[in-house]
């Protein structure tokens, strides 16, 4: 176990590692490893059971060469001995005891025979010719072993064994017996083992009590024993003896580990070829494996540089999986980076004319602004087309859309490849252009490109627009503040009339910091019960009483005073504010209106973003029922601008309100886009004539026309007129002379604080009791 221990360590490290050629290598090594460990066991196995087999077979055939030759041997001796024994010479010479002749005969044959002893046994139990000592017991028993019929076998003499034959000698009557014998010493034995091919070692040994159990024929195959770890094969074989009280065996060992060593160089040759194998398999994988990991390797690398958001492609080798995965990944980058491009593209560009959107123009504008020589003669110009909504309106938008599209198309012409066009968002559009001519002339162009007329579905459209003009570097040095004052210049622009062009200067930056200053103010005046109201009568001249009054808002700022509403009822437009403000003057006005005479009604102006805000007429369905005011006493004063947006939806709104049982006055007549058109698709209660006609009143003959066709037709329509800004007794006079019903300016009075007001008629119903 404890060898496996360094390849798990290997193992766990290569898989830290993370590396795929590594793991691959890994593995085939531990395979091919296995296949020559199982291949070499099971060789072992093999060889090991081959020789086992060989060598019980030699044990076996060695064992029966060993009888053979032993019956051989005892059977030569035997047929000298009976020769010897029946010679006449010889039965005469032992007959009479003729030991010299007896001992010369021996000694002849023990020299041919190659014996080591040869002697005669009288049937007394004498010995002639025996060389040697000998125990006289020994002797005494030799003619009782010998006559009991066997005539060859293993007999000890002395301390020693011999493999003997006796021939018995008879004259006829038996006088006793020819003994021949061959030592069975050491060197018998070892020229006996040289007959056998595993070199046998032979061995005869009297019979004890462990080997008797040994003859049992089955354990002749041979029994096995250890050694001191050595493997002997031992095979014994029964031996004839003279004594049947000393049997003897021949005992054939073999070392079987010996000769298993004999097939150990087979082992180790394969066990090195084995070796050899499992290195040549692992280089082999080593480099398969790396040739596998190249490219996951490559694709991995190319695979973090994109991510990187590099543009990464990897060498396409081969039509086999990780070609084709090559290839894959080489698209998937390509596709990539086109869906990039076009993300990009979406989000830098507008999607309507297809011109840079905000997002770029700043980073073009940064760009310029960074390189002082580039930025030193740049201009910001910011387009706003004028009266762009009145289009969608009335034409649809798809017209509107397609007017945007021709617009950018021909500022696109008119910068050329020196500016920058970018769409703003809506119908607003940024120029950058280098100073070529004058920028007021620049300014001009621009306006007259946009002014030329279009022709859209069949529409013909005469677009404008008002531009506002920032210098880079002198008015900003930034590309936000660039961009704000453009901005400011543009509303500055818009402000003075639209169509026109306007540069930034300092002050507007003051006065728009001023605004939003004005515009947090205003945030918290209605909470801070700074706004208030203030009335101004309408005079009826016909009955010579006031008819109504007008609600105008005040603002108590807490530094600056009094706030003209002509200030910041354009803030509160802007910001929204307006509504819940809006609101707060109806319930004032409507809960005024309650504390003074029925026939006095109470007049609001109503601001155009109130107007479209659908909660309007919820708004005074509340103020009239919370103050209990009659709708009838409610006059609405909204403005013509309302027109130039959508005249359906405007009078829409206009029938609705109607509804409520309210009126609803056209303040400002006159002074706006007046189409006497819409005053026939919707039956005003009352036209408030402008200020500006009563003024002109008195210099201009014209005026006064004016002013009666405004009557005439007020009259024709059954509505009210009411005269705005008077200020003295001839234009009074005019007034009545042209037929106008109702008068409101500061001759007769001036707006009117609420207790002030309350007095007025407290004298009036005076004046009248
Ligand atoms: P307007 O609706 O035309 O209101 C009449 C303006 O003319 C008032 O100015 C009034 O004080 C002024 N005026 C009246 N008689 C004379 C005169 O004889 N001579 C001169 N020079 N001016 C005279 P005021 O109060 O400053 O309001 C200005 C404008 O602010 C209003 O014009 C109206 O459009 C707006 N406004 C005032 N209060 C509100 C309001 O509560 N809601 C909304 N949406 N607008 C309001
Ligand atoms: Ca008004
Ligand atoms: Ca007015």
């Amino acid at each position: 176990m404890a060898r496996f221990v360094p390849v798990a360590r290997i193992a766990a490290r290569l898989h830290a590692s993370g590396s795929l050629s590594r793991k691959l290598t890994l593995f085939y090594a531990l395979l091919f490893g296995a296949a020559v460990a199982l291949m070499l066991g099971g060789a072992r196995w093999g060889i090991d059971r081959y020789a086992e087999r060989a060598v019980r077979a030699e044990l076996q055939a060695g064992g029966e060469i060993f009888d053979r030759i032993t019956t051989m041997r005892y059977s030569q001796l035997a047929d000298a001995g009976r020769v010897l024994a029946i010679d006449y010479g010889f039965r005469a010479a032992v007959a009479s005891a003729d030991a010299p002749t007896i001992e010369s005969a021996l000694d002849s044959l023990k020299r041919r025979l190659v014996l080591d002893q040869a002697f005669v046994v009288t049937i007394d139990g004498d010995l002639i010719g025996y060389r040697g000592r000998l125990d006289p017991r020994q002797a005494e028993r030799l003619p009782a072993l010998l006559d009991q019929g066997a005539d060859r076998g293993v007999l000890r003499l002395g301390d020693r064994d011999y493999a003997a034959i006796a021939a018995p000698v008879e004259a006829p009557m038996l006088l006793g017996w020819v003994v021949f014998a061959k030592s069975l010493d050491e060197a018998e034995m070892t020229s006996l083992s040289q007959l056998t091919a595993f070199k046998l070692k032979p061995e005869v040994r009297p019979v004890d009590r462990v080997e008797r159990a040994l003859r049992d024929p089955a354990a002749r195959a041979g029994i096995e024993r250890i050694e001191d770890g050595e493997r002997i094969l031992i095979q014994t074989r029964p031996i004839q003896s003279f004594d049947p009280a000393a049997a003897h065996l021949l005992v054939l060992q073999f070392s079987l580990t010996d000769a298993l060593g004999q097939y150990r160089p087979i082992f180790n040759i394969l066990a090195i070829l084995g070796i050899i194998g499992v290195i040549v398999a692992v280089t082999g994988s080593a480099f398969l494996a790396r040739a596998i990991a190249r490219p996951v390797r490559e694709l991995d690398r190319a695979a973090q540089r994109v991510s990187a958001g590099e543009q990464a492609q990897v060498p396409v080798s081969g039509n086999d999986e990780l070609g084709r995965l090559a290839q894959s990944f080489n698209q998937m980058v390509v596709d990539i980076d086109a869906r990039e491009r076009q993300i990009a593209h979406m989000a830098f560009h507008d999607s309507l004319t297809g011109l840079p959107n905000r997002a770029l123009l700043r980073e073009h504008v940064q760009l310029v602004l960074k390189n002082a020589r580039s930025a030193r003669r740049m201009a910001l110009f910011c387009l706003d087309l004028d009266n762009f909504k009145a289009v969608n309106d009335t034409l649809g938008h798809p017209v509107g859309d397609a007017l945007l599209c021709e617009i950018g198309a021909r500022l696109r012409t008119l910068v050329g490849d020196d500016g920058f066009v970018a769409r703003l968002g809506g119908d607003e559009f940024a120029l950058l252009l280098p100073e070529h001519r004058p920028f007021d002339r620049i300014a001009h162009d621009i306006i007259d490109t946009v002014a030329r007329p279009a022709r859209i579905d069949g529409h013909r459209i005469v677009p404008g627009t008002t531009v506002g003009v920032a210098i880079a570097s002198l008015d900003g040095s930034d590309v936000t503040t660039l961009l704000k004052n453009a901005d400011l210049a543009l509303y500055r622009a818009k402000s003075e009339g639209k169509n026109c062009a306007r540069f930034f200067e300092a002050a507007m930056d003051a006065e728009a910091r001023a605004r939003r200053e004005m515009e947090l103010d205003l945030h918290d005046a209605l909470n801070d019960g700074r706004l208030f109201l203030m009335f101004q009568p309408l005079f009826n001249l016909a009955e010579s009483r006031v008819a109504a009054f007008e609600a105008l808002l005040r603002w108590n700022h807490p530094t600056r005073g009094l706030v003209s509403p002509v200030e910041f009822i354009p803030l509160a437009e802007d910001t929204g504010l307006i509504v819940p403000i809006g609101e707060w003057v109806l319930r004032e006005a409507c809960r005024m209106a309650i504390q003074l005479p029925e026939n006095v009604r109470v007049a609001v102006n109503i601001s155009p973003v109130q107007f479209r805000n659908p909660g309007l007429n919820a708004t005074i369905l509340s103020a009239l029922a919370d103050s209990g005011l009659d709708p009838g006493r409610l006059e609405l004063e909204i403005t013509e601008s309302l027109f130039i947006d959508n005249i359906e939806a405007t009078l829409a709104s206009l029938h609705s309100l109607r509804a409520l049982g309210v009126r609803v006055a056209l303040d400002d007549f006159g002074t706006g886009y007046s189409s006497l058109s819409y005053l026939r698709s919707f039956p005003f209660d009352k036209l408030k004539i402008d200020r500006s006609f009563i003024i002109d009143l008195m210099a201009n003959e014209g005026a006064t026309a004016i002013i009666r066709s405004i009557t005439t037709l007020a009259d024709a329509l059954g509505m009210e007129t009411t005269a705005e800004g008077v200020e003295n007794v001839e234009q009074l006079d005019i007034l009545r002379e042209q037929g106008c019903s109702q008068i409101q300016g500061f001759y007769f009075s001036k707006p009117l604080p609420a207790d002030e007001l309350k007095k007025l008629f407290d004298r009036e119903e005076r004046k009248v009791a």
